[in-house]
């Protein structure tokens, strides 16, 4: 087996939204430090992300999203300089510092990075170890902690640039990516399969989408574990084989976590490794085992790096 990629870049921990905020560069370390000392770094092959090109972001987003998150942070330089604040805010939940542009950038482009050297052969799978996170950015916004959507991107770049018919998304962030969805809602070459605990936020304005793409699966909160697995091998199983994927993108969130305060879901390390070893079947089966997972959300420090060694022993059979 050919090794698995783990893409990171220094310019992921610069970003930051103030004291106290849960989606921290802390949250880097954590996971860092747990593969440090479980050994588990040692079998990953780590590679540094360099920047999306903003023409690839556009493949996702609209000209003028990337253009207002530009002039906001061109804005927050020249007002520090002046004296003014260190953050300038997007919503209540989210906001920029003066390395957030830099640290979306690479974001974005360890997916796209890592895309490639899956495609190439270089490398079995990938996970992007990068914040921001980015199932919440939608086509033209940023919102819930989340600038350029990585995944949507990277999909919609293993389509266009590789020449791919069919990529699937899984997303077990419990959180609901609606940023996702909204970029790739009723592009048939792309299937979407998530649970998410609702009723909770993003709360979406209006209608639900009904894209046929799209396999959305809304649970209660104190859902556990062995519950969403039933719904998962039900609803998301079927519907991958019959779609046959050349490629698959993970928005791999692991706020699902039951000591993730977050969320209230119930699910533990070994759902995360049941969810991994899911994704790897279908993979295997139908896309020469290409997988790409991003770091969503987890926001509960020692849980979020027990999960993300539990999802890489699994891509890597460590
Ligand atoms: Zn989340």
């Amino acid at each position: 087996m050919k090794p698995t990629g783990y893409f990171t870049h220094k310019a992921c921990w610069r970003h930051e939204m103030g004291r106290g905020h849960p989606e921290c560069p802390e949250r880097l370390d954590a996971i860092e430090d747990r593969l440090l000392i479980t050994g588990v770094g040692d079998a990953l092959e780590r590679r540094e992300a360099t920047p999306a090109a903003l023409a690839d972001l556009e493949l996702g987003h609209d000209r003028m999203h990337l253009a207002a998150l530009r002039g906001l942070s061109d804005n927050l330089r020249d007002d520090r300089q002046a004296g003014g604040p260190d953050h300038a805010a997007i919503d209540p939940d989210t906001c920029i510092n003066e390395h957030t542009w830099d640290a979306a950038l690479m974001a974005a482009g360890a997916a796209i990075d890592a895309t490639d050297a899956v495609m190439a052969g270089e490398l079995e799978n990938a996970f992007c170890a990068v914040r921001p996170p980015g199932h919440h950015a939608t086509r033209s916004k940023a919102m819930g902690f989340c600038f350029f959507n990585n995944v949507a991107v990277a999909a919609k770049y293993a389509l266009a640039r590789h020449g791919l018919k069919r990529v699937a998304i899984v997303d077990f962030d419990v959180h609901h990516g609606n940023g996702t969805e909204d970029i790739v809602a009723g592009d048939e070459r792309i299937l979407m399969c998530s649970f998410y605990q609702h009723p909770f936020y993003p709360y979406p304005e209006g209608e639900w989408s009904h894209a046929p793409n799209l396999v959305n699966l809304p649970v209660p909160a104190y859902t556990r574990g062995m519950d969403i697995r039933e719904l998962v091998e039900m609803m998301w199983m079927p519907r991958l084989d019959a779609f046959k994927p050349q490629m698959l993108f993970v928005s791999a969130g692991f706020d699902a976590h039951r000591e993730d305060d977050l969320g209230q879901l119930g699910l533990v390390e070994q759902d995360y490794a049941w969810l991994t070893q899911r994704i790897k079947d279908v993979a295997r089966r139908h896309a020469k085992g290409r997988i790409v997972s991003c770091l969503e959300g987890g926001y509960h420090l020692s849980a979020l790096a027990r999960s993300v060694e539990a999802h890489l022993r699994v891509l890597a059979e460590v």
